[in-house]
């Protein structure tokens, strides 16, 4: 039986001549490998439809280990993320970080159109790749189940004001004074520490929309970087290119 499924290609490796195994982030069946045969020629009819971050929707059959590509149409290209470097190393770092967490649905559909809206802002350069880079990051990792706690100071109940610390390991917030006693060393300031709960906590619609200034954004950027690799099993291979591209 045919399997009709929207479907975003997260990875592509390339099998002989000109057939590929692709990674696709759908709704219904989560991340799943799917062989496209003859989808690297030109004049094939799936070329167009197989390529890196595009939104398909495909009908597969399904095999022993993995699924077949009958047929595909093209969707959505997010053309704009070849246009630069920073767009395309962010994309694969994002893509990466999906297929690691590799949801299950329902979250499968969340995290798909999470990443969707992100390489539609990022191609659209409606964001900055780096604001963009820490509300997918903090939100793909509370979709996951791996939402820090951020009511409050663990410790004693502050719940704003000044500098924090977000333990990356424990993803918990102290503030200075309790930061200092426990000897960390804030990472988060006041617009940090509120854009952190906005990118977790905020209603779909509302996610992208907020202001940070330059420095904040740095700081987010760091801690929210370091709290996603605490909880992920594997650094994503392409941070160290992101690392040499964002600014
Ligand atoms: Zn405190």
């Amino acid at each position: 039986m045919p399997i009709a499924t929207m479907g975003l290609v997260l990875r592509q490796v390339r099998v002989g001549e000109a057939d590929q195994i692709l990674t696709l982030l759908t709704p219904d069946l989560g991340v799943i490998s799917a062989s496209a045969k003859g989808s690297l020629r030109l004049k094939n009819k799936l070329f167009s439809a197989c390529g890196l971050f595009c939104y398909s929707e495909f009908t597969l059959t399904s095999g022993r280990s993995h699924y077949f590509v009958d047929s595909a149409q093209v969707r959505r290209v997010f053309h704009g993320l070849s246009q630069s470097i920073e767009g395309m190393g962010l994309a694969a770092y994002m893509a990466e970080i999906a297929a690691a967490l590799s949801p299950a649905p329902p979250e499968a559909e969340a995290q798909l159109r999470l990443l969707l809206n992100c390489l539609y802002l990022l191609s659209e350069q409606k964001r900055t790749p780096g604001q963009l880079k820490s509300i997918y990051e903090l939100r793909a990792m509370t979709l996951a189940g791996y939402m820090p706690n951020l009511l409050a100071c663990e410790d004693c109940g502050k719940y704003e004001g000044g500098e924090f610390y977000l333990d990356p390991q424990e993803g918990t917030l102290l503030c200075a004074d309790c930061a200092e006693k426990a000897r960390h060393v804030p990472n988060l300031d006041t617009g940090a520490l509120y854009a952190l709960r906005h990118s977790c906590l905020s209603e779909d619609k509302q996610l992208f929309n907020f202001k940070l200034s330059p420095p904040s954004q740095r700081l987010l950027n760091k801690a929210s970087e370091q709290y996603l690799l605490a909880h992920l099993e594997q650094c994503p291979k392409s941070l160290d290119f992101l690392r040499t591209v964002l600014s």
